[in-house]
């Protein structure tokens, strides 16, 4: 029996077999031009598995597929209790395949395998569960016309659904748009990113066992320029539902343009504040939130609170219990159950991030870490940094990051909070610590986000949506809501002699 121990992780990740091929129409397949990219655990650069290198021929195999299925209706004409029973199945294959499902993330994107473990892999279970049971208890609506006429309005799926996602959440991202585009009735055409395509490939082979159709769930792994730009432009898509950067966002709301009007829904990027009042009174839960919230899965977390914002009366003791906090959060091997923080996705990731701060030591006080760091001389790993006395224009308190990176930044009045808050091309999150109710109801109405979480960081469930505003884009995923990005409204007018 194995354990959580740093060597049971060891041995079990040495013991896994990794598929890499496609998964298109119900097989895994190679890439149609037969090419394979590496994919590489950026915790010892060492290559995990040979991955099908998908482009425009595979994504359009993938398609066909899922328009197949949903035109002879395999699954969008399922009935509804049918459909619930084959999700709930997956989810519980999902659950007892927790470790191997952990193990894909953390060795393919660096995150600590005991957050995957208890986080990011329970939690595609409980979404893949909460979707399934929401399937056969949505109803639709007759509209007040009156007598001699029945109009009903229907919430139908759309067709085929292009997801295409990020590397910082794999697993997470592909079942965020996965469980709703499917409970929805839809095919789904997935282009995971190609740091961290594995956990996508797993997921749709458990699906199939779970008895999801051929042809309803594919996942096409690929470059974004290739597969990612192919999806987007494809003529046969419907939906295509994106997470990742504002950048690629914008290209994605393009493509559609350029080809058929696709309905497109961007979850892009943030540069989410944390407003520290003087008046919240344990400042130590506050600071212990504030670290988890910049440095949990190494900063590479969207809603990620980078930006602080602490009231200037209590700002020098705050920023000392967060360096204490940085201090003790060392990253370390992501296998081993001891370490605080894990590995940066890859090198070009880990580079980007170190710019920042070799700028932002010539322009405000590195208080906090400040250099990449080796695991056994080996790895893309970066001591948990903050900055001080950041003033807000700089690019530290503007960029999106993306890293363990945290810039401080004093406040005088809870007007000056707020407007710094919201000067941001960015409105994916925010947190307030406050123990006056008058004032977090206050702040959190001005604050222009998709999420204000109050006393904590990252409120986050099934039952609540989680999206922006301004460039964070406008796709919200999760709760019945996101339900709304996978149907049409379909109005069904009939005449009867009353
Ligand atoms: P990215 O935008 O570089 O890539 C995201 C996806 O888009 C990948 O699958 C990639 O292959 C694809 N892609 C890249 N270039 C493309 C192109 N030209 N055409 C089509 N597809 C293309 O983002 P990333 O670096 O993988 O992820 C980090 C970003 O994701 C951050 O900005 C982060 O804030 C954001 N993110 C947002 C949320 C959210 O819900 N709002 C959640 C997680 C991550
Ligand atoms: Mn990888």
């Amino acid at each position: 029996m194995l354990d959580n121990t740093h060597e049971d992780w060891t041995a079990r990740a040495a013991n896994l077999s990794i598929r890499g091929q496609a998964f298109i129409d119900g097989k895994f397949v190679d890439a149609a031009s037969g090419k394979t990219f590496d994919s590489i655990n950026p915790a010892n650069g060492e290559v995990l598995a040979q991955v099908a290198e998908g482009d425009a021929e595979d994504i359009n195999r993938a398609v066909a597929a899922g328009r197949k299925a949903f035109e002879d209706g395999r699954w969008s004409r399922m009935a509804p209790g049918d459909r619930k029973a084959i999700l709930l199945k997956l989810a519980d294959l999902i659950r007892s395949n927790l470790e191997e499902m952990a193990l894909l993330d953390s060795l393919d994107m660096g995150k600590l395998v005991t957050d995957a473990v208890t986080i990011d892999a329970p939690g595609s279970a409980h979404f893949f569960q909460w979707y399934a049971e929401a399937i056969d208890k949505i109803y639709d609506e007759v509209a007040p016309t009156g007598p001699g006429d029945l109009a009903l309005v229907s919430r139908v799926p759309l067709g085929v659904v292009g997801a295409v996602t990020p590397w910082n959440f794999p697993l997470d991202m592909a079942t965020w748009k996965g469980a709703a585009a499917l409970a929805a009735g839809n095919s789904v055409v997935l282009k995971p990113a190609e740091q961290s395509p594995l956990s996508a490939l797993r997921l749709a082979e458990l699906a199939a066992e779970a008895g999801v159709p051929d042809g309803v769930f594919n996942v096409v792994p690929g470059f974004g320029v290739t597969a990612g730009k192919a999806l987007g432009l494809h003529m046969d898509v419907d939906c295509l539902a994106f997470t990742g950067s504002t950048a690629i966002g914008k290209m994605f709301m393009q493509y559609s343009g350029q080809s058929n009007l696709k309905q497109v829904w961007p979850e892009t990027g943030g540069k989410s504040p944390n407003l520290i009042f003087a008046d919240c009174e344990d400042l130590d839960a506050a600071a212990d939130m504030a670290a988890f919230g910049i440095f949990f899965n190494q900063g590479e977390v969207c809603s990620a609170n980078s930006r602080l914002y602490v009231e200037r009366s209590i700002k020098d003791v705050f920023v000392e219990k967060m360096i204490a906090r940085a201090q003790a959060m060392q990253p370390g091997d992501p296998l081993d159950p001891a370490s605080k923080m894990g590995a940066i996705v890859d090198e070009k990731q880990t580079q980007g991030i170190m710019r920042f701060v070799e700028e932002g030591k010539k322009t405000a006080n590195l208080v906090a870490g400040g250099e990449r760091v080796t695991i056994d001389g080996k790895g893309c790993f970066i001591a948990p940094t903050i900055f001080d006395d950041v003033s807000h224009d700089n690019p530290l308190a503007r960029d999106e990051i993306f890293g363990p990176v945290l810039s401080v930044i004093p406040f005088d009045s809870e007007n000056e909070a707020v407007t710094m808050a919201n000067d941001s091309i960015y409105g994916l999150a925010a947190s307030v610590w406050t123990d006056n109710l008058s004032r977090a109801c206050r702040v959190s109405d001005k604050l222009m986000v998709g999420t204000v979480s109050v006393n904590t960081v990252d409120a986050l469930s099934a039952q609540t949506p989680f999206g922006g505003m301004k460039q964070s884009g406008f796709g919200r995923d999760l709760s019945l809501h996101s339900l709304e990005k996978y149907t049409a409204l379909k109005t069904t007018w009939i005449k009867y002699k009353a």
